[in-house]
């Protein structure tokens, strides 16, 4: 089959499904492998940032969100160590959160919905229950991927394409191939987190709720609202932590979730009749605060495969759409003008960077800050005030400008003196 395809896309999550719906409908003809069958799930928050919905409205999703369940969001409450909460309401005028509201939905749902919308799209080509086992280079230069057709007898098989796009996550087949050891995960650019499903806890409302319960720091615990009064609840640490934590405190997440579910006083009356669905679930995030070479010769790597989570807040949906889009883009003018060289698809690793770049380095510095106890009680006492401050955490949430101030170190001085 060689050639027959412009772009092999591995990997089928939102990152890979968006990269094949952007491909084709710049009339790349694109072959989407995928190991699982779906509906299949995804670890996750299940929140839909504003950024995942920029795409997700432009490639007209948004009616499909509304026939799955889900749950509207109107803002996010925090709360410090010391106990202080505060409500900061998305921003109405926030164009992906049209409105001032947000969603959340299972991965279930999510996934599928982005997966759905791949195979609509005419040339794409879709096989699931196909896992990728490594790329096929021509001098240096990717040229296809071999692989095992579950549907096929286990047959090995390889298909040839113009570009090969790695977006199958975290522990990613197609970055181990083209970069081999510098795929490695760095433990203080990840993190480690787990989530489950509850129904019945009491308050709930239409924030999604960050806690940085004292028992959890240097990480923190959610409860995100879904459908039907169900919630997502977890907790996260970054993998160095948590691996410190671990030996000294002879926790690990699942025992410490249940810990903070059974005695942090905020929640631990509204979790007296929550009852658990299904199993607690881990995965690990690799962070866009550490830089990973993004593409090559005839390869991009998209969304988890690319290292492109959020290190403050854990979301890595939106950014492996963004992803997506932006590979799609480039592939297909390289494709054009007929060079897929790795000086031709770096510039994709300029664009990812100029556009996500600045936000990620924030966050960075957000998650860094937010490791000391007393900026988080001052940071929520404040807000909790301070209507002028509540507003600048509002207008953070929806937009790059005013996010920036927490890059810089003369406002920490600021809220911690003022
Ligand atoms: C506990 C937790 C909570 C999170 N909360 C949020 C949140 O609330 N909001 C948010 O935006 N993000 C959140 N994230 C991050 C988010 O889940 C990921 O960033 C996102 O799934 C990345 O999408 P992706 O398409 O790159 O990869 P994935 O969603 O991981 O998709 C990769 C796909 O590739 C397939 N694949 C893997 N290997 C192969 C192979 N060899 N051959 C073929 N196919 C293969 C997989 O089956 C999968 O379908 C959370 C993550 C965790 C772990």
């Amino acid at each position: 089959m060689a050639d027959s395809f412009d772009v092999i896309v591995v990997g089928a999550g939102p990152g890979g499904s968006t990269a094949a719906c952007y491909l084709s409908r710049a009339g790349k003809k694109v072959l989407l492998l995928e190991k699982a069958k779906f509906p299949r799930d995804k670890t996750c928050g299940d929140a839909l940032s504003g950024k995942s919905m920029h795409v997700v409205r432009e490639l007209g999703l948004v009616k499909e969100i509304e026939k799955l369940p889900h749950a509207k969001t109107t803002g996010v409450t925090f709360s410090s160590p010391s106990g202080a909460c505060v409500s900061v309401p998305f921003a109405k005028t926030d164009e992906s959160r049209e409105g001032g509201q947000g969603y959340c939905m299972r991965r279930i749902y999510t996934d599928k919905m982005f997966f759905e919308a791949a195979k609509k799209e005419k040339n794409v080509k879709i096989m699931e229950e196909f896992i990728v086992g490594e790329v096929i280079f021509k001098e240096g230069k990717a040229v296809g991927v071999k692989g095992m057709d579950l549907n096929d007898g286990r047959k090995e098989k390889e298909f040839y394409a113009k570009a090969v796009v790695g977006a199958d996550g975290v522990n990613s087949t197609v970055a181990r191939s083209v970069l081999g050891e510098r795929a490695a995960l760095d433990e203080k650019h990840s993190c480690d987190a787990v989530r489950g499903y509850y129904k019945g806890i009491k308050g709930l409302g239409g924030d999604i709720e960050i806690h940085f319960f004292e028992s959890c720091l240097p990480g923190y615990f959610w409860i995100f609202p879904l459908e039907s009064g169900y919630a997502n609840v977890g907790l996260g640490l970054v993998s160095y932590d948590l691996k410190k934590k671990m030996k000294t405190e002879r926790k690990n997440l699942v025992t410490m979730l249940h810990d903070a579910i059974e005695n942090e006083p905020l929640i631990k009356e509204r979790f007296a009749d929550a009852k658990l669905e299904g199993k607690i679930t881990g995965w690990r995030l690799p962070f866009g605060s550490y830089r990973r070479q993004l593409s090559g010769e005839g390869w991009a790597l998209v969304g988890d495969a690319a290292s492109l989570v959020d290190p403050f807040s854990g979301e890595g949906v939106g950014n492996a759409t963004i992803a997506g889009k932006i590979a799609a883009k480039i592939i297909s003018g390289a494709i054009d003008a007929g060079d897929i060289s790795a000086s031709r698809l770096g510039e994709y690793d300029k664009e990812i960077w100029a556009e996500l770049g600045p936000e990620l380095q924030t966050s960075y510095r957000m998650q860094q800050v937010g490791r000391v106890k007393f900026v988080l009680n001052r940071f929520v006492e404040k807000a909790q005030k301070n209507e002028e401050f509540r507003s600048l955490l509002a207008a953070s949430l929806a937009n790059e400008d005013a996010k920036k101030n927490f890059a810089n170190p003369l406002f920490y001085l600021k809220v911690l003196l003022f």
